[in-house]
């Protein structure tokens, strides 16, 4: 299983860099988690953009899922679509008609996606076949709008947090993996009855807890100090700590 890191950024992700999108490529089946600002471009520099397999959206923030626009696009111009529907996208729950208000909003038709993608929402629970060894499992997190972490057994384990606040599901769903893929958007522990958003801290108190062999720290801001998110994370986890930068490729 390798990781093509697209883009690790939070809702600004500064100069160069992009939003939420990772590749994961496994026994020939290619799989994108999230697709946020300037994935697609970054995307298609690496794979024909009509050779992903499955798309899967953690959750409606624009910084996970407005390049699936542009991406459309890579995979044809025609705004009729292709012959057939090729690859799928996975949303979250609601996520169908989110869709449909952002389509409206831009002045796009509603089946501008369902022509290149059959288009459906995961549920809670759900345990998604992408083909015979792989697997994909959803788990419920705690952000400001229903989010979702992603895991995909295969050949290797990966887990992905999506955005969220410490969450004792994700970190059951997470158990055993080979890497975490966890977001550390703070600098300081949210405070109050809304939060969203992990530290590197508590990304590392997640990873110890659910017993992955690795973390890899991400959706970082602009002005985040990536090196010094690691090296908290690091204080407080034995195991490995990944830093994730645009272009980064891991091998599980
Ligand atoms: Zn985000
Ligand atoms: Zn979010």
């Amino acid at each position: 299983m390798r990781l093509t890191v697209l883009g690790s950024g939070a809702a600004c992700a500064g100069d160069g860099g992009n939003c939420s999108g990772y590749l994961v490529e496994d026994r020939g089946v290619r799989i994108l988690l999230d697709c946020g600002h300037g994935v697609a471009s970054t995307l298609i520099s690496h794979v024909p953009p009509d050779t992903i397999d499955h798309i899967f959206i953690s959750h409606m923030h624009a910084d996970h899922f407005i390049d699936l626009l542009p991406l459309r696009f890579a995979v044809t111009k025609d705004l009729n679509g292709l012959p057939q529907p090729a690859g799928r996208l996975h949303l979250p729950p609601g996520g169908v008609r989110s869709l449909e208000r952002v389509l409206d909003a831009v002045c796009f038709p509603p089946d501008f996606f369902s022509t290149v993608w059959n288009v459906t929402e995961y549920q809670p629970g759900d345990i998604q076949q992408l083909d015979r060894e792989i697997c994909a499992r959803m788990a419920g997190g705690v952000h400001y709008i229903p989010g979702w972490a992603i895991r995909i057994d295969g050949s290797a384990s990966l887990t992905y947090t999506g955005d969220t606040a410490p969450c004792d599901d994700i970190r059951d769903l997470a158990t055993g993996s080979d890497l975490l893929l966890a977001e550390a958007t703070l600098d300081e522990p949210e405070g109050g009855p809304v939060r969203g958003h992990l530290t590197a801290h508590q990304a590392a108190e997640l990873a110890a807890s659910a017993g992955v062999k690795s973390l890899m720290l991400t959706h970082f801001w602009y002005d985040a100090d990536r090196d010094a998110a690691a090296a908290e994370a690091r204080r407080w986890l034995e195991t490995e700590v990944l830093v994730a930068t645009d272009g980064a490729v891991v091998e599980l």
